[in-house]
């Protein structure tokens, strides 16, 4: 065994791997225990958001309903510091997109921008997270196109009338050429009203994108 193999082995001692949804022990290589496997359903949920500039429809996929389990795991991934959980989803999540879009090939995907300011108070972006592991699953290159330009309320507090006036002008295309004529796979953690991911969605579409859709792991039942 090499120097690598110990240390991984110890690391497993001290810290073995834990289910995502429970914390239960689990063996290495795999991602959630029996049980959550057994009683986590992958769904198949569809959003429908209507662009209000440019009237085209835009759909975002998502595995998961955002309750019980899933709400839990997620709020560890996306509070506490657990960036390990982006890869537990990202099969799942990369799986349905194949599934769901299979004539499309898309380009790249990128994921919905949060402040400057909130990155590096929490450490890391969720989406971003997500995004580059999804990247690794389903072989597409990741590329930033988006920045939040405008700090906001956070959109958990918010009504859903609220909600799109809050993101309006918000987000900001990067480099247009980068963009332009391109398929894009949008990625975010939680969809509720869709109000963000469409704002990103029309932002990317004004910055010449040929289309876009999107993916999330949870969809909030409403
Ligand atoms: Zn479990």
């Amino acid at each position: 065994m090499k120097n690598k193999g110990i240390f991984a082995a110890v690391l497993n001692m001290i810290f073995p791997p834990r289910c995502a949804f429970c914390g239960e022990v689990i063996l290495s290589g795999e991602k959630a225990c029996g049980k959550c496997s057994k009683e986590i359903k992958t769904l198949n949920l569809t959003k429908r958001m209507v662009l209000p500039n440019l009237g085209k429809t835009v759909f975002c996929v998502s595995p998961f309903a955002y309750e019980y389990k899933i709400r839990v795991s997620l709020i560890q991934f996306k509070f506490y510091g657990r960036r390990d959980f982006a890869d537990v989803y990202a099969e799942t999540m990369a799986a349905l997109v194949q599934k769901q879009f299979p004539e499309i090939s898309f380009d790249f995907l990128t994921s919905v921008p949060i402040s400057p300011k909130r990155k590096q108070g929490r450490g890391y972006n969720q989406s971003e997270l997500l995004a580059k592991a999804i990247s690794k699953c389903a072989f597409l290159p990741y590329n930033e196109c988006l920045i939040k330009i405008k700090e906001n309320r956070e959109q958990h507090k918010l009504t859903e009338k609220e909600r799109r006036t809050n993101v309006l002008g918000v987000y900001q295309v990067i480099n247009k050429e980068k963009i332009a004529g391109k398929k894009i796979l949008l990625i975010d953690d939680i969809v509720t009203t869709g109000a963000t991911l469409s704002e990103c969605a029309e932002t990317l579409y004004q910055g010449g994108a040929e289309f876009v859709a999107c993916a999330a792991v949870a969809q909030v039942p409403l």
